[in-house]
Formats: structure tokens, sequence, C-alpha cells
């Protein structure tokens, strides 16, 4: 009651409130300069802090005497200029101790005790000294208990406002630090008023400078608006800094959370900072990883590189970046790219390393190798990958002397059931056959796809060549097994064609080439079989490849030509027609047979445009004959591959003007196995023109009668083995006679080919066979020996 009383009564109570005011300015600012101090190092941390001191001690000097000019002791009253300076130099002083003190060891209680009684004592010693540059009339007494009170209080006071000022101290804990120490600074003050008491006397004599009452009003005006000026200005600055540190704080953080790359800031490998993507890689909180050592979380391979680069700064932040694996979560190791930078982190140098996980980039340097390494069907090695390894083995092979087989394999009837199953199903079929073969080789085997239904194995380190064909029969054996196909059951085949280092070869292309001559003889041979490379295949093949060079000139250079072979009634002896037979004058071989370019026409397609050209060859050069006879043109199967067969053979016939009924169209059963329904299609558009069908070389094929009852062909022509034999062997004379009676069961036209002699006629005779051709009979002629035949006598006939 009594201070409060010295208060109320004693003070100009708007001075009062300005006192306060000023006092919570500086020591607002005081604290707000002593959390920058706490957030810096070395020289700038030393001016922060008086910076903080002199805010807090030249603030307590203003509220201060602001606080004595409102205190009316009710005498006038000057001031000793000396005195009132020495106590503004006090409080500085004394708040530049307690700082120190203070911030020696942060987190520690004795700092923040010891500071706060240095400070406490720091604001008694202002207060004291600054009671006495009073100059006035009579003597100022003071109550000891009061003083001591006063002194105690603010003592306690400033420990408990400094004790909220730790470290990075909020707004909230500043401003409440400051209003602690503002009642410490007002404690201290009222309490010591109230202690005083003025005894009235004489103004004692004058030996120094004084200031009155007035000027120092004006002076302490001055230095309190100019502190509440720099308060604020201060107290702006440090907003505006602090959000200016906050919101680059925020930016860098989203910028570090939203790149992918993972970012660790260290000093001396120490992690001081990082973000989420590097968090994400290594699978571990931030706060696991802030503090450890960056080499825990690389794997071993790659800690001594990155140990090395620590050591030396240079190669640190070397600008090219450098493949690790870091220890990614679970331990499984990441590969990443790291790239260092130097930077200044909190006032001081630090390492920034990026690090980049690469996993996605191997993985797809991974898939671009296995694709161009691989068939993308089957998964197989593809050529190029076969080649690599293949020369793998011949080398190891060469320095061990031993053999290396290579085996190229060739599907039978592979495109007759790609046709069957559509596309996707020839790429399911090729994807188990695949499966197949992989699981009859041995590991270190060696199978690739080299294209279509072509499959090659290279078989290293076995003793040759038995295990080759001991693994081409298994590989034979494997593929003859059917397939189910989407419930569809398929019967495929292999042929197989080996060769085998060093003896067919040296050289991977060599061995490839010649495992696939061998291949070739293979299918020829009849299908589903393995050979064995052999020179003479070689030779024979090149000519084969010679002649069909050949062939393809024949054409356009006007060497081929056609025959004309007459055809008898067996009976009558009348002649019924001629059957057309291709004729090839090669410049230098002379005559080549049509069984032998007729087959290479086939493979190589060239039998398209030949056939062709037969057909209208012959329609051409029939017109001319006799109404009544017809000829007979043969038609590969492999013409049947083309679906306007029937439209070619109406514009030859309308192009020639020859009558459709005129032309007879000789087939083989091999047209019909393939694709039956296709074919039988076909064969049907063919009739319906108004042409006839023959069967050619019946009885040497499948001869299947279902052939013959499913289609209603309308000549059947005996094959001339038959008929050749006929002769000597009963059985055969047997089967000619059967097969002329099951024609006249099914009400068909026979022909009886390749008769040579007069027995064989008069077997056929007795048989009541309707048509002959053959030697004894007419051999083949030109057209224009035709033309001359038919001219000089109006009926050749058997008899004549
Ligand atoms: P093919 O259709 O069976 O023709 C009959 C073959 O028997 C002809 O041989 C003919 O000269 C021969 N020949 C005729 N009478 C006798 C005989 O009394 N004894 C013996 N041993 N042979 C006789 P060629 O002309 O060498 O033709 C061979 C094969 O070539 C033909 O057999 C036919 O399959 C094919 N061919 C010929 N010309 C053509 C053609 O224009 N187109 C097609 N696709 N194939 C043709
Ligand atoms: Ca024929
Ligand atoms: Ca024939």
């Amino acid at each position: 009651m009594y201070i409060l009383g010295c208060l109320v009564q004693q003070h100009d109570l708007r001075l009062v409130a300005l006192a306060f005011l000023v006092c919570l300015m500086a020591c607002f600012t005081a604290l707000n300069l002593l959390s920058r101090a706490q957030a810096t190092e070395g020289g700038l941390r030393l001016a922060w802090l008086f910076g903080a001191a002199f805010a807090f001690g030249s603030g307590v000097w203003t509220t201060h005497f602001v606080a004595e000019l409102a205190y009316r002791p009710g005498v006038p009253v000057e001031y000793a200029v000396g005195d009132t300076l020495i106590s503004a130099a006090v409080p500085i002083a004394g708040a530049m101790l307690a700082l120190l003190i203070f911030g020696a060891r942060p987190g520690r209680a004795w700092p923040v005790a010891a500071g706060g009684v240095v400070l406490g004592g720091a604001v008694a010693g202002m207060h004291f000294l600054g009671m006495g540059a009073m100059r006035l009339p009579g003597t100022i007494l003071f109550n000891p208990l009061l003083v001591a009170a006063s002194v105690v209080s603010a003592m306690a006071l400033s420990v408990l406002g400094l004790s909220r000022s730790d470290g990075e101290a909020k707004l909230a804990d500043r401003l409440l630090g400051a209003v602690t120490l503002t009642l410490a600074v007002c404690t201290l003050h009222f309490t010591a008023m109230a202690a005083v008491t003025v005894l009235p006397g004489t103004l004692p004599a004058r030996h120094e400078d004084v200031i009155s009452a007035g000027p120092l009003a004006i002076t302490v005006a001055t230095a309190s608006l100019a502190i509440l000026m720099l308060s604020l200005f201060g107290a702006l600055v440090d907003q505006h800094l602090a959000t200016r540190v906050a919101r680059e704080g925020k930016r860098l953080r989203q910028l570090t959370a939203s790149t992918f790359e993972g970012l660790v800031i260290h000093r001396e490998g120490i992690v001081l900072d990082v973000n989420e993507a590097f968090c994400r890689m290594v699978g571990q909180a931030p706060d696991a990883v802030r503090g450890r050592h960056v080499l825990d979380f690389v794997q071993p391979g790659s800690a001594a590189e990155i140990a090395e680069r620590l050591k030396t700064p240079e190669r640190l932040r070397s600008p090219v970046p450098i493949e690790i694996a870091l220890t990614g979560a679970g331990g499984v190791p990441l590969p990443a790219e790291l790239l260092c930078r130097q930077i200044e982190y909190n006032g001081a140098d630090a390492v920034v390393a990026s690090v980049r996980d690469l996993s996605d980039r191997k993985r797809a340097e991974e898939q671009i190798r296995h694709l161009a390494h691989h068939d993308a069907v089957t998964g197989l090695p593809n050529r190029f990958l076969f080649n690599d390894r293949f020369v793998q083995a011949l080398e190891l092979a060469e320095r061990t002397g031993a053999g290396v087989a290579v085996l190229c394999l060739d599907l039978d009837r592979f495109k007759f059931v790609n046709d069957l199953l559509g596309h996707e199903g020839g790429d399911r079929l090729l994807v188990e056959v695949a499966e197949r073969l992989r699981a009859t080789v041995r590991g270190v085997d060696t199978v690739a796809r080299l294209g279509g239904d072509e499959f090659a194995v290279a078989q290293p380190l076995a003793d040759q060549p038995q295990s080759a064909a001991a693994l081409a029969s298994r590989l034979i054996e494997a593929l003859a097994r059917p397939f189910d196909i989407d419930g569809q059951h398929v019967q495929i085949g292999v042929s197989i064609g080996i060769a085998i280092s060093p003896t067919d070869g040296r050289t991977g292309p060599k061995l490839l080439k010649n495992a696939d001559t061998a291949l070739y003889r293979a299918k020829a041979e009849g299908r589903n079989r393995l050979c064995f490379f052999e020179p003479e295949m070689d030779l024979r093949l090149q000519g084969r490849r010679a002649l069909e060079q050949d062939l393809r000139q024949a054409l356009s250079r006007g060497e081929l030509a056609l025959n004309y072979q007459p055809l008898f009634d067996c009976r009558s002896g009348e002649l019924e027609g001629f059957e057309a037979l291709l004729r090839w004058t090669h410049p230098v071989r002379g005559q080549v047979s049509p069984a032998e370019f007729i087959p290479l026409a086939e493979e190589s397609g060239l039998i398209l445009p030949i056939g062709r050209w037969a057909l209208e060859t012959a329609c051409a050069e029939a017109v001319a004959w006799q109404d009544r006879l017809r000829v007979a043109v043969n038609l590969s199967p492999a013409q049947f591959k083309q679906q306007d067969l029937p439209v070619m053979v109406a514009e030859i016939l309308a192009r020639t003007g020859l009558p459709a009924r005129r032309l007879e169209l000789e087939v083989t059963e091999g047209l019909l196995i393939d694709n039956t329904e296709r074919a039988l299609g076909i064969l049907r558009e063919l009739k319906d023109l108004g042409v006839r069908i023959s069967l050619d070389d019946f009885g040497t094929g499948y001869s299947s009668l279902s052939y013959l009852r499913r289609f209603p062909f309308d000549k059947l022509k005996i094959d001339k083995s038959f008929v050749k034999a006929s002769d000597e062997d009963a059985e055969a004379a047997a089967i000619v006679s059967t097969i002329i009676a099951m024609g006249y069961n099914l009400g068909l036209s026979i022909t009886a080919e390749g008769v040579e002699t007069q027995s064989q006629l008069d077997l056929l005779r007795s048989q009541a066979c309707h048509q002959a051709q053959g030697f004894l009979l007419g051999r083949p002629l030109p057209a224009r020996e035709v033309s001359e035949m038919l001219s000089r006598r109006a009926e050749p006939a058997i008899a004549a």
C-alpha cells in the first residue's frame, strides 16, 4: 500500500505510463536482438549482443528519468550532468556482462540465474546512481528494507524474464520475457522511490554542471522518442527479416520436397538436413537420418570411394556425377547418381549432395538390352545374341580343341498351322515350341529364334558328333508330341541340319550356312529328320542355286516351250487331245527336264508366272486344232495359293477364245493335303467354268478315296509306274484293273499314262480303260509338229 501510495500520489501517472511503455519497447527490442545473437556465431554474435545490451541499458536509463520526471517530491530538482551520464553507462555495461554470462552455456540453468542476477544488479546500480545525480534543496533518506526489497525483486524478475529467452525463443516468449523484464525494472524503480524520504533543507554549494528538470525532460523525451523509434524500426526490420527468412526457408523446403532427387546437406560427412526424397530412398524418417554419417547410407562397395572424396574437397565437388549404390529401404542396394556442391549453411561451409535414383533408368536400360538381344514373341535369344554366344563358344573350343555343334531347326507344316490358328495362335505355338526346346537342351547350350519358324541351337562342350545327333533326336521327339493351342490339337514336326566345328567350318557364319544346307537336305528327304552336313551337299546346292538364277530369266529369254503328247481313245484308237508338257532349253546345259526344274520353280515361287505362261500358251496353240481335240495342262499345287486362279483361267479362256470344255486341268493330290476346303472350293469354281478336272499320278500319293468322293473329278490318270510294272508284276496289273473298275463305279473317265509296250496296251484294252498316253502311242511333240501332224492326216489313230 505504501509503495502503491507513493506511485499514485507522488507521480504523474501519464508519465509513468510513458516510462512503462518505453521500458517494454526497450526490453522487447533487446530480446529480439538477443535471439538474433543466438542464431549466429563469432564476431557478428558479439555485435548483436552489444546491440541488445545497449537497447536494454539505454531503455532502462530512459525509463528511469521519465519516471523521475513523473516524480513530484515537492521541491525543485536538478541533475548533475556527469553523474547522469555515468548512470547511463552502468546499465549498458552491466547488461552486456549479464548477456555474455547468460549465453555462455545454452540449455543450462546456472547461466540463466547468474545472468538474471547480474542484469537485476545493473538495473539497481543504474537507479541508485541516477538518484545520486539528483540535486535538490534537502537531504534524501532511504528506507533500507525497501531498498533491499527493490533490488531482490529486480533480480528475481530478471532471472524469470531471461529464463524464457533461451535459444530460438518464439514471439510470444519474447513478448512475455519483455513484460517480465519491464516489471523487474518498474518494480525496482517504484519500490526504491517509495523508500525515499526528502528532508527539506538548503541547496548545496554548486561546484558542478547541473541540468534542471525542464531541459532534462527535453533530453529524456528526445531519447525516449529515439528509443521508441529505434525499437519500432528494429521490430519492423526484425519482423521483415524473420518473415523473409521464414519464407525463404519455406520456399527452399518446398523446392527440395518437390524434387525427385534426394538432397543431403552435410558437414564433414555428418548429415545436417535431408529432404523427403532422400528419406524415401533410404526408407528412414528425417530425424533418423539427421546427425548420422553419410556413409551409413551407402553400400560397402561405394563407401570407399565416397570416403576418399570426403577427404579431398576438390574431388568431392567434381561436376561429374558418380554412380553409387545406396542402401535402400530394407537394406536393398539402390543404384544412384551422386553430385556434390559446396554451400553455406547457417553461416558456415557445408556440402549439399544430390542423389538421383537410377533404378528406373537401370531397369529401362536392362529392358532395352533385353529387347535388342531377344526375340519378342518367345523371349529366346535372337540372331544377334546367338551369333555372339556362338562366337564365344567357338573361341573357347579353339583353345580346348573341342568341337561345337550348331543345329538349324525348321518347323514342318508351321505355315499351314499358322494359317489355321491365325496369327495369335501361331505366336502361342511358337512360345510352346520355344518352351520345349529350352527344356530339352542343357544349360550351356544356346537356343535362339532366328526368325519365322527357324530356330538354332549351339551345343558346346560335348563329344561330337554323337552329342549333336542325340540332341537332334531328342528335339525331334519333343516337337513330335501334339500341341494344345486354345483347345485345338496341333501336330507339327521339325527338320534339323547339323554342322560341327572345326570339320564343317571354323567361323560362325560358315557353320550356320552349312547347317542350313544340311537342313535343306533334311527337308528334301522327307521332313521330321536330322541331317549332318556333307561337303558335296554344298556343291549340289550351289548347282541348284545357279539353275534357279537361270530359270528366273528363262521365261523372258524365250527358253521355255511347250510340247504336246497325244491322248488316244483306247478302244477306237481315236486321237482325243494332247497333254501340254513344259520344255526348257538351257543356253549352256541344253534340255533340262521338268522333273528337275518344276520343283525348283515351285520352291522359288517362279511357278506362278511360268504356270500362267504355260496355260496361256497351251490355250492359244490349241485353239487352232480341230474342235473336238482337248488340251490338258498341268497345274502345280502352288498355283492354288492364288485365290484368283479361277479368274485367271477364265480370263485366259476369254482372251485365247478356247472353249472351256476343251481345257483339261491336271492336278495332283498334293494340293488337297494342306488346305482341303480351300482347294476344293477353288476346284469347284474352276469346274463351274466348264473346265474338266483330272486327278494326275493316281496311286502314288495318298490315294485317299475320300477325296474322290468329296470332289467330282472328271478323270483319273493312273500313274505310269503301275502301267510300267503291270508287264511283269501281277500285283501291279491287279491294281491297274482295280483302279479302272473303281473309275467305272464312280463314273470317272480313266487314262493310263506311260504306255510303252503292246502288252500294256492290251491289258488296258481288256479292262476297257478309256484313254491311253505313252511313248508307244506318241512322244511329246513341239507345237509346230503337232499342227503339221494334224493337217497332214485328219485322223491319226492307234491302228495307223
Ligand atoms: P506328268 O504330268 O505325269 O507328265 C507325264 C510325264 O510322263 C511327262 O514327262 C511325259 O513326257 C512322260 N511320259 C509320257 N509317256 C511316257 C512313257 O511312255 N514312258 C515314260 N517313261 N514317260 C512318259 P515330262 O514331260 O518330263 O514331265 C514331267 C513332269 O513335269 C510332269 O509329269 C508334270 O508333273 C511336270 N510338268 C510338265 N509340264 C508342266 C507344266 O506345264 N506345269 C506343271 N505344273 N507341271 C508340269
Ligand atoms: Ca500330267
Ligand atoms: Ca502323270
